[in-house]
């Protein structure tokens, strides 16, 4: 067994120069690095040679496409994926003993990185009232507990059910069932914190809340801009599609704030050339863009477009397209016509002739992909952004077919899944009525809560039992005080993981670890040896099997625990629902699946196809689902963000060794950032003129309407090219200067890329 490392490692921050491109053979010195340091390399070689294999295991990384089976690589992933499918491998455990040497109150001030590396958890744990320590609980009486808990509680919608997307399609639905079953539809996910704008702009316009391209898209697109997203990093094998566009023909716009590796070069080590040669360019435009401004630089091109046709009428737009399949084009363009040209400058940051060099990139190309990320949804305007973004695909009729489309990339590996199963707070009446009529209780159809109001329920003292199924909630929602505060405030708080996190440092009155099965583990229930399945961000439903041997004995899977305390807080009611089958055997649930979830059909079969079932696009078949009946041009006011003298805009980010929320070191090797990760990244001309330099220490103070003070102490200036008046910084770390109040109008998303702060001097 690997040794996990004693203490926190310091400090100690060193600073080179920001590499210019991505992977290449460092990438897989430190993938192999990462992985032997965490397990052995027999279990690491049946992991990788796997991994994003037909019948293999799917990678729990990011939720990017795989290619078509017989188009796959030997070796089907990147640096973070092996990292990634090796951290959950590790042979490092943490036993009871763990637990009685380490208190709750010692463990909460511990980094989520040491957390990560204690190793696997092993048997369930219980912390009761008044103790400061976890201590072992057999699974019956935990999942008893848990049950006599929601059973005390006054309404079924004092408790809410969390999930990350790392969980399976099976454990997704079994758990909205058993909440819906229970009466309350709180059912937070992830989601809500990283695509909600985009769900909800796609669905009001397009009617359909995902992504409408697929790999081939992407690999025929003659144009494809990438905005406010960083590859290299959050869904590395995306880079290898974009060198397959290039390769087509394909010229690429980027658009961040920070010129990140993965946009400018990939060296491809996959193969030979990529490894020791140049690698391919993957940016033809850089536009260095200010967080925030990327919904005027879709409308000022939008207004070029417009007068483009006006000089050539007949040549630019795609009149068919717009006469036929949209609404709203004619209020949308006089409004676009319309949009100011200072607005434009002040928001985005760019030069006119920039933008007027991509109008003239997208007058050369029939096929055009938008993608984006967080960078365009974490933002107070993250809707209006993606509306302008459609409005820009719809000009020119660049939806609805080959090599043309509208591409939010998905970060977790199944949170498109997870709201296939309907895990989601809002659920449409169509899917409730399926669930009424396949197992006869009346769902409640009252909407439920998402993940902020869910945390300003807790602080109420509404919500008294917190249920996490995957995830580290308490480090991924904003405002990192008030959360740990209202999390504190509940009567119980349970998880299911794989491994330590600081949300089981942040307890109830009560609170539970419920140690289940990785990815990488066979499932074995008394139905035989289960699969599982899962969605990537391309709507494609494929399989992912397990073959370690689990990490302990007395883990169960997520789908067994769910039916068990489905079955222990419901009884024989209400309806018919066959926990016991479920668990049993999961193709039982698969079959409820296809008869509740359109495109699902016939479920059990096609999805054991290799590379399995593209779930339907109903855009992709000229129907939208919309208010109109049509694809929605929409008027969006422009929004120019405003920072007050001596301020920054702050964006949170992830460095390159980390997963979601765990680092796995202190390094960010790409942005050349070794040694720490209390680092403030800031464009050098912004230090300047705020009298900072390399090197000073400051505290990161946030700027809110409700005068409260959010403070992130003692963070090193990192001179850096950031958009001028921005400033980047890691999350976790930094969430706590997230305001619960600031979210995305209409999505009600975190805004983590646009928070107003000033730097202080930080007291010596
Ligand atoms: S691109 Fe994403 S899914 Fe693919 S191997 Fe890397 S982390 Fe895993």
């Amino acid at each position: 067994m690997k040794k996990p490392p004693r203490e926190e490692p310091r400090d100690d921050l060193t600073v080179t120069p920001p590499k210019t491109w991505a992977a290449g053979v460092p990438a897989v010195v430190h993938a192999l690095e990462y992985s032997l340091e965490q397990t052995s390399p027999r279990q690491s070689a049946v992991d990788l040679l796997t991994m994003n294999q037909v019948d293999g295991i799917d990678c729990p990384g990011c939720a990017w496409a795989d290619p078509a089976p017989g188009r796959r690589h030997r070796n089907e992933y990147c640096e973070n994926g092996a990292k990634h499918i090796n951290d959950e491998a590790t042979t490092r455990r943490i036993t009871a003993g763990f637990f009685r040497e380490h208190s709750v109150s010692d463990l909460g001030r511990r980094s989520d990185m040491w957390l990560n590396q204690q190793g696997r958890l092993t048997e369930p744990m219980v912390k009761r009232p008044g103790s400061d320590h976890y201590e072992p609980i057999s699974w019956r009486d935990a999942l008893n507990l848990l049950a006599e808990e929601l059973k005390a509680l006054d309404t079924p919608d004092e408790a809410v059910f969390y999930t990350s997307g790392r969980v399976s399609n099976e454990a997704a639905f079994v758990l909205q069932l058993f909440a819906r079953a229970y009466g309350t539809n709180n059912l937070p996910d992830c989601s809500n914190m990283c695509h909600e704008s985009s769900g909800f702009a796609l669905h009001e316009t397009l009617g359909t809340g995902k992504g409408t391209v697929g790999l081939d898209d992407l690999h025929h697109a003659d144009l494809i801009f990438l905005v406010g997203q960083n590859p290299g990093t959050n869904h590395p094998r995306q880079l290898s599609a974009l060198e397959q566009a290039k390769s087509n023909g394909a010229r690429i716009v980027a658009v961040n704030p920070l010129p990140e590796a993965g946009l400018l070069r990939f060296k491809n080590p996959q193969k030979a050339r990529g490894l020791i040669g140049q690698g391919v360019r993957i940016a033809d435009r850089f536009l260095h863009i200010r967080p925030g401004g990327d919904m005027a630089l879709f409308q000022a091109l939008n207004r070029l477009l417009l007068e483009a046709e006006d000089a050539r009428p007949g040549k630019v737009l795609d009149h068919a397209f717009i006469d036929g399949c949209t609404s709203g084009f004619e209020e949308f363009a006089e409004h676009a016509r319309d949009v100011s040209w200072d607005d434009v400058l002040a928001a985005t940051g760019l030069a006119r002739e920039e933008i007027e060099q991509v109008r003239d990139e997208v007058l050369r190309s029939e096929r055009v992909v938008v993608c984006w990320a967080m960078g365009i949804t974490q933002h107070k305007h993250g809707v209006p952004t993606i509306r302008e973004i459609v409005n820009f695909l719809l000009l020119r009729g660049n939806l609805g077919r080959a090599g043309a489309g509208a591409c939010p990339v998905r970060g977790h590996s199944n949170v498109q899944g997870n709201r296939t199963m309907g895990i989601w707070e809002q659920m449409p009446d169509s899917f409730l009525d399926a669930l009424q009529r396949e197992f006869g209780f009346d769902p409640p159809r009252a909407h439920g809560l998402d993940s902020v109001n869910s945390i300003k329920a807790m602080r109420e003292g509404r919500i008294k039992f917190f249920l996490g199924v995957a995830g580290n909630f308490v480090r991924a929602a904003p405002d990192s005080a008030v959360t740990e505060e209202a999390m504190r405030s509940c009567r119980l708080t349970a998880h299911v993981s794989t491994k330590l996190n600081g949300s089981h440092t942040v307890c109830g009155q009560t609170a539970l670890i419920l140690p289940t099965l990785g990815r990488t583990e066979r499932d074995r229930q008394a139905g035989g040896e289960q699969f599982v399945t899962v969605e990537n961000s391309m709507s494609e439903v494929h399989t992912s099997r397990g073959r370690l041997k689990p990490a302990s004995s007395l883990l169960l899977s997520e789908v067994a625990i769910l039916c068990r305390l489905a079955r222990r807080t419901l009884g024989d009611g209400p309806g018919n629902v066959p926990w016991e089958e479920f668990e049993a055997d999961y193709s039982a649930i698969r079959d409820r699946i296809a008869r509740i979830v359109p495109g699902l059909h016939d479920f059990n079969r096609r999805v054991a196809r290799p590379g399995g079932i593209r779930l339907p696009n109903p855009v992709n078949e000229g129907v939208y689902r919309t208010a109109t009946g049509k694809a929605m041009f929409t008027s969006n006011a422009c929004h120019v963000p405003r920072v007050p003298e001596g301020h920054l805009l702050l964006q949170t980010l992830r460095s390159h060794d980390q997963w979601n929320t765990i680092p796995y070191t202190h390094n960010d090797r790409y942005r050349g950032i070794h040694g720490s990760r209390r680092v403030v990244m800031v464009n050098p001309a912004d230090l300047n003129a705020l009298a900072l330099t390399g090197g000073d220490r400051v505290d990161l103070v946030s700027v809110w309407h409700d005068d409260a003070e959010r403070r992130a102490e003692g963070f090193e200036v990192v001179p850096y090219p950031t958009a001028r008046g921005s400033a980047a910084a890691y999350y976790p770390e930094t969430q706590v200067l997230v305001p619960l109040d600031s979210v995305a109008d209409l999505s009600n998303q975190p805004t983590s890329k646009g928070i107003v702060v000033r730097l202080e001097r930080a007291v010596p």
